[in-house]
């Protein structure tokens, strides 16, 4: 297939080369001038998405997806696949869901979860948003970019389902770290806490797959100083646009604001560019001695 991909950040160049390795033709554009191996490089995003059957956007924020779509949507021929694997607030997909269908294009949402081991690896989840002929269209190459996609409804509901999956993790891991903080304090062994939480009714990926305790549990980021993994600040990109989303609609949901603060007061505390399961180490630190 020729393919356009726009954003060769850490999770665009591996998609981008994956997809290219499995014999796809692409053509790449990022405003860094990256280059990625297998990757034809296009001078602009409209040159990147002239003539392609699929057009895969991978950008940091709804504001410059809109400016982007502002330029690619005019440049891309009828029928054309676009299909955006950022992580954006749930207006932004819609906004660009409706300016892609106006043009004739078929556009589909659909961000990721896995980082950037899954997308080297080609491991992503894949929440997808559009229409059933654009998800059945999209589908190869999910399968090519990663190991399982939901076709979770209309346009924007793949960033629905992408901010209320990160809210619970944001919200979970917080909880995990006050109970080993607190597991501390009260002279209890970690390990021993985690044998218990981990097969009893506590249990959530937060202990089993990504302990925040060094050397307890499998391999995680607490393991290698609290590396990411999944950055403090990408955690908080994903608590403000669930805040967003929850003021736009008016829903409740007290406790994902106040996981948006303590993330916010951890990254600016010095906790950005550490794992954001480092809020243990943060935490256990502002309780008095
Ligand atoms: P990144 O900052 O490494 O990559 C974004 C790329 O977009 C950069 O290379 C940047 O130069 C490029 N870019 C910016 N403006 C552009 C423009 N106008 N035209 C073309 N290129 C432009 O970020 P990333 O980690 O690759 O994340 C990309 C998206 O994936 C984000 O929405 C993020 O929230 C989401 N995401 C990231 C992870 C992760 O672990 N890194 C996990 C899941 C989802």
């Amino acid at each position: 297939m020729e393919i356009g991909f726009i954003g060769l950040g850490n999770m665009g160049a591996p998609m981008a080369r994956n997809l290219a390795a499995a014999g796809h033709r692409v053509t790449g554009f990022d405003v860094s001038g990256a280059a990625v191996e297998g990757v034809a490089k296009a001078a602009s995003a409209a040159e990147a998405a002239t003539g392609r059957e699929a057009v895969i956007t991978m950008l940091p924020s709804g504001a410059i997806l809109g400016s982007v779509y502002a330029e690619i949507v005019p440049a891309a021929a009828p029928g054309t696949l676009m299909l955006d694997c950022s992580t954006v607030d749930v207006a932004s997909a819609r906004d660009a869901a409706t300016a892609a269908t106006s043009a004739g294009l078929e556009p589909v949402d659909a961000p990721v979860s896995g980082g950037t081991g899954g997308a080297s690896a080609g491991t992503l989840t894949f929440m997808a948003g559009g229409s059933e002929a654009g998800f059945a269209r999209a589908v190869p190459l999910f399968e090519v970019m990663g190991a399982r996609s939901v076709h979770c409804g209309g346009p924007g509901a793949g960033q629905a389902a992408k901010i209320c999956n990160n809210m619970v993790l944001g919200i979970s891991m917080i909880g995990v770290c006050e109970a080993f903080a607190l597991a501390g304090k009260l002279g209890l062994d970690a390990a021993a806490l985690y044998e218990v939480i981990s097969t009893s009714s506590g249990q959530c990926w937060s202990v089993t797959t990504y302990c925040p305790v060094p050397g307890v549990g499998p391999e995680s980021p607490a393991d290698r100083d609290y590396r990411p993994g999944f950055a403090a600040e990408l955690m908080l990109k994903d608590l403000g646009l669930a805040r967003e989303a929850a003021a736009a609609s008016d829903a409740a949901t007290p406790l994902g604001t106040h996981a948006a603060e303590l993330y916010d007061a951890f990254v600016a505390g010095g906790g950005r560019g550490q794992d954001f399961s480092a809020m243990l180490p943060w935490l256990a630190k502002q309780g008095r001695d």
